[in-house]
């Protein structure tokens, strides 16, 4: 499908940052509250003529869901705010984070206009500022790392299978794989390429990583990061210069600055492969900016 001017431009704009998502996720809130609070003084006559207990008890689940998606988009946006890890319980499933994406998104983008790419960078945001959060306080282990990839990263006329098995990459370097592929089985580190969120899942049970490192688009990278929640995901997004799902770029620095932050055992390990590599494919070694 051909794309527009205006969706090529949105690709290559400035990734929107953790506000709007918050900003749209409390505009939903309180359309939400009122909603809830005039259905109540509309129905309460009536509900309290048939039984005072059947109006408490619809008063109190309304209460409830206020208290609950409130309290909880609080605690996101203090921590998003702070960088301190107010959330609440820790390592537990936030009823929150599973609500909020489709409500935000059907919100901006159907009611306010706004690119669903855009939200969904922004998503991407808040979750890695609630991920920045909880690693600070040592909420999560770095034993059992998964980096997933996806397919689209890979060279489009490479010969080479390397979904599953991105060992049989040749190194070649015309991809970032030639590069990733010297992190794979090094002491708790997993790299895989996945088709789409089916495999993805599957490798993220198969792996059982206590921290995923998820590359992907906007599309693909939110949705996984609520799929796999509550297991912490950073998630990195790749840039699109060719337009989607094609020969697209990654920020090799960033995945190096993750793993020198949370396994500088094997950090110089893995460079030194690298330049090992290189040398051997008569290519250029990637070097990370101290
Ligand atoms: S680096 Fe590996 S996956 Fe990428 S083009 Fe070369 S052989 Fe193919």
């Amino acid at each position: 499908m051909k794309r527009t001017n205006r969706e090529n431009r949105l690709d290559n704009d400035e990734v929107w940052g953790k506000t709007p998502f918050i900003l749209i996720a409390w505009l939903g809130f309180v359309v939400l509250a009122m909603f809830l609070i005039i259905i109540f003084y509309l129905a309460s006559p009536r509900l309290f003529q048939i039984s005072e207990i059947i109006g408490y008890i619809i008063g109190g689940i309304f209460a409830s869901i206020l208290i609950v998606i409130g309290g909880g988009l609080l605690l996101i946006t203090l921590t998003c705010i702070t960088g301190l890890d107010l959330l609440y319980p820790h390592g537990k499933t936030q009823i929150t984070m599973r609500i909020l994406p489709p409500f935000v998104y059907l919100l901006g983008s159907s009611v306010l206009k706004l690119n669903k790419d855009k939200l969904r960078e922004s998503f991407v945001a808040v979750t890695n500022a609630l991920f920045w959060a909880q690693a600070k306080k040592n909420r999560f282990s770095p034993e059992r790392i998964l980096i997933l990839l996806p397919h689209c990263i890979q060279w489009h006329k490479c010969p080479w299978k390397i979904t599953w098995s991105i060992e049989n990459c040749q190194k070649c370097g015309k991809c970032p794989l030639g590069t990733l592929v010297d992190f794979h089985k090094k002491d708790g580190i997993s790299v895989y390429v996945a088709t789409g969120g089916t495999v993805a899942r599957r490798v993220v049970i198969e792996s059982r990583p206590t921290m995923i490192l998820a590359i992907a688009c906007p599309r693909d990278l939110s949705e996984g990061m609520v799929d796999v929640y509550p297991l912490p995901v950073y998630g990195i997004l790749l840039s699109r210069p060719n337009g989607p799902c094609f020969d697209t770029h990654l920020e090799l620095d960033r995945v190096f600055d993750f793993i020198k932050l949370f396994r500088p055992d094997i950090y110089e390990k893995i460079v030194l492969q690298e330049q090992k590599t290189a040398k051997a494919h008569d290519r250029e070694a990637f070097s990370t900016q101290e």
